[in-house]
C-alpha cells in the first residue's frame, strides 16, 4: 500500500470508528423521535437544494429538469414520507401466534438496528440511489457511510453538501471516490453492505463481504424485457415503453431493454412506436437533438459502447426504424429503435442501459418465455396484452424480480412492494418497509411466565408418545 492510499485507509477507519462509536452510543435513545428528526431534516435540506440538484444533474449528463424532478428528487421525498408515515408501525414488536408445541409460551419479533451501514450508490441516478437507501437506514436507526459514484461528480458533491448540512457527522458521512475506495470501504465490519450498480461488480462486493461473513442487499442490473401480445393495445403500449426506455437516455436499470412482439401486430406496432418517439422527442433526427427532455450518455467510455452496439447490428443486418447520427462531443446518442437484431449481436445479449431498443418478432410465446428462463433472471419483466389468460400464463410461468402489467418503471414509485432482483439481477429488497427491514435485525423473542416444555427434558420414558400428539 502507497503512502497515499495507507493515510486514505487511516481516514477512512476513523470515519468508521466514530459512526460505529457515534452509533452504539446512540442506539439506547435512537427511537422513534430521533429517527423523525433526521429524516424531517434531510426532507428540508433536499427541499432546499432542488435547484442545486438538477443543476448538477445537468451538468453530469444532461439530465432534463422535469426528469430531475421525477426521477430524483420526487422518489427520495416520497420515501421520506412513506417511512414517516409508517414508522411507529415498522419498529413496534410483533407478537407471533403460540404453535402448539410452544403451549405456556409467548414469541415476538424486534426489528433492531443492524448498526452501521455502508451504502454503495451507481451514477445513474445518482441522488435517488443514494438518498433511498438512506432513508431505510436512517428510518431503521443505522449509521451511514454513502459512497456515490466517481462518474457523476457533481451530483456526488450535491449529496455530500445535502448530508452535511442535513445531518450529524456520527450519523452519516459521504465519501466521494471511485472502486479504490469502495474497496477498502469493503474490508472495514460495516453491519450491513447496500449495493445498488453492476452485476459484476455486485459479484466482487458479493465476495468481498461474504469473506467476513458480513450482511449484503444487491440491487443489480440485466436485461428487462418487454412482452407485446397479440392483443395488446399498442398505442398504449408504444407509448409506455419509449417513455420508459428513452428516460434518463436509456440508463435505467429497469428500463424495457428490449421488445418481444407478436408477429400478427408487429407492423403497426412500430408504427406506434415510431409516432410515440416522435411526439414526445421530436418529428426528425434535427428536432430530437434539439429537444430539452432527452439526457445525455454519462461519459465517453458509455457513449463508445453504445455507438459500438449499434454499429455492429447495423453492419450485421439490423435495421434502424428511428435513430441517426450520434455526437461524441455532447455524448448525444438519439432514440434509436432497431429492427432485424439477432441473438448473437451485442444488443440482444448484453445490458444495453442506453437508447437503443431492439424489437424482436414472434410467433408462439412459450419460445420467448424459454428464453428468457434460459437467461439470467430479469430485474423486472413486462407484458402489454389485454387477453387475461396471456397474461396470467406470463405472471405465473416467467421468474423475474417484478413484473409490470400494461405498465413500465412505475412499480419502482409503488412503496407498498418489495423492489429487487432474483439471482444476477440482485438479491434482497429495497422500499418502504422492506428498506427498513434491509437495515434491521428482527430478533426472535421467547418468553415463557411458569415452568412448561416439560416434555422436552429428562427422564424421555414416554415423551415421545406425548410429542407426537403434539
Ligand atoms: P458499477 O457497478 O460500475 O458501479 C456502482 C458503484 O460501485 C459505484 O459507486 C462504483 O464506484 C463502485 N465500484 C465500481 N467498481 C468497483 C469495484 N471493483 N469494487 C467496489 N466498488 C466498485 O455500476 P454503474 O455503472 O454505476 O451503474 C450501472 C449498473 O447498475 C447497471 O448494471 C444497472 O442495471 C445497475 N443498476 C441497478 C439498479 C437497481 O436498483 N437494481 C439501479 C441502478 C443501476
Amino acid at each position: 500500500m502507497d503512502g497515499e492510499s495507507s493515510a486514505q485507509m487511516i481516514g477512512m477507519r476513523r470515519v468508521f470508528a466514530r459512526l460505529a462509536n457515534g452509533n452504539a452510543t446512540r442506539r439506547v435513545q435512537f427511537g422513534l423521535a430521533e429517527r423523525r428528526t433526521a429524516l424531517l431534516a434531510l426532507r428540508r435540506t433536499i427541499r432546499a437544494h432542488e435547484r442545486e440538484i438538477i443543476d448538477a444533474l445537468a451538468s453530469d449528463f444532461g439530465k432534463p429538469p422535469s426528469e430531475t424532478r421525477l426521477t430524483e428528487i420526487l422518489p427520495v421525498q416520497t420515501e421520506i414520507s412513506h417511512a414517516l408515515r409508517n414508522l411507529r408501525r415498522w419498529m413496534r414488536p410483533r407478537r407471533v401466534r403460540t404453535t402448539r408445541a410452544m403451549l405456556g409460551t409467548r414469541g415476538r419479533i424486534l426489528p433492531q438496528p443492524k448498526g452501521t451501514a455502508l451504502i454503495i450508490a451507481p451514477w445513474n441516478y445518482p441522488l435517488a440511489l443514494s438518498l433511498g437507501p438512506l432513508v431505510s437506514a436512517l428510518a431503521a436507526g443505522c449509521a451511514a457511510v454513502v459512497k456515490p459514484s466517481e462518474l457523476a461528480p457533481a451530483s456526488a458533491a450535491i449529496l455530500s453538501e445535502i448530508l452535511t448540512d442535513a445531518l450529524p457527522e456520527d450519523l452519516t458521512v459521504c465519501l466521494e471516490g471511485g472502486p479504490e475506495i469502495a474497496q477498502s470501504l469493503l474490508d472495514l465490519p460495516f453491519d450491513h453492505v447496500f449495493f445498488t450498480g453492476s452485476p459484476r461488480v455486485g459479484a466482487l462486493v458479493a465476495e468481498r463481504v461474504g469473506r467476513r461473513l458480513g450482511s449484503v442487499t444487491l440491487e443489480l442490473g440485466g436485461k428487462s424485457p418487454v412482452i407485446v401480445g397479440p392483443n395488446a393495445d399498442l398505442k398504449q403500449a408504444a407509448r409506455m415503453i419509449v417513455w420508459g426506455k428513452f428516460a434518463n437516455a436509456g440508463q435505467t436499470c429497469i428500463a424495457p431493454d428490449h421488445v418481444f412482439v407478436a408477429k400478427s401486430i408487429e407492423a403497426p406496432f412500430l408504427a406506434e412506436l415510431k409516432a410515440a418517439v416522435a411526439k414526445m422527442y421530436g418529428r426528425d433526427e434535427a428536432a430530437q437533438a434539439a429537444s430539452r427532455d432527452f439526457a445525455r450518455i454519462i461519459d465517453f467510455k458509455h457513449f463508445a459502447r453504445l455507438t459500438e452496439m449499434i454499429a455492429q447490428a447495423q453492419g450485421s443486418g439490423a435495421r434502424a426504424l428511428t435513430g441517426g447520427p450520434s455526437d461524441a462531443e455532447t455524448r448525444y446518442i438519439p432514440p434509436t429503435i432497431l429492427m432485424g437484431t439477432d441473438p448473437d449481436m451485442a444488443v440482444e445479449r448484453e445490458e444495453i442501459f442506453g437508447p437503443v431498443l431492439p424489437v424482436i418478432p414472434f410467433v408462439r410465446l412459450d419460445t420467448v418465455l424459454d428464453r428468457i428462463e434460459a437467461g439470467p433472471r430479469p430485474l423486472a419483466l413486462y407484458i402489454f396484452e389485454r387477453d387475461r389468460a396471456v397474461i396470467d400464463h406470463v405472471a405465473s410461468r416467467a421468474i423475474s424480480g417484478a413484473l409490470g402489467i400494461n405498465v413500465v418503471l412505475a412499480h419502482f414509485l409503488h412503496l407498498n412492494l418489495p423492489f429487487g432482483g432474483i439471482g444476477r439481477s440482485g438479491q434482497g429488497a429495497a422500499h418502504g418497509e422492506w428498506g427498513f427491514r434491509a437495515f434491521s435485525h428482527e430478533k426472535a423473542i421467547l418468553e415463557t411466565r411458569f415452568a412448561p416444555l416439560r416434555l422436552l427434558m429428562p427422564p424421555y420414558r414416554g415423551s415421545r408418545k406425548r410429542l407426537t400428539k403434539i
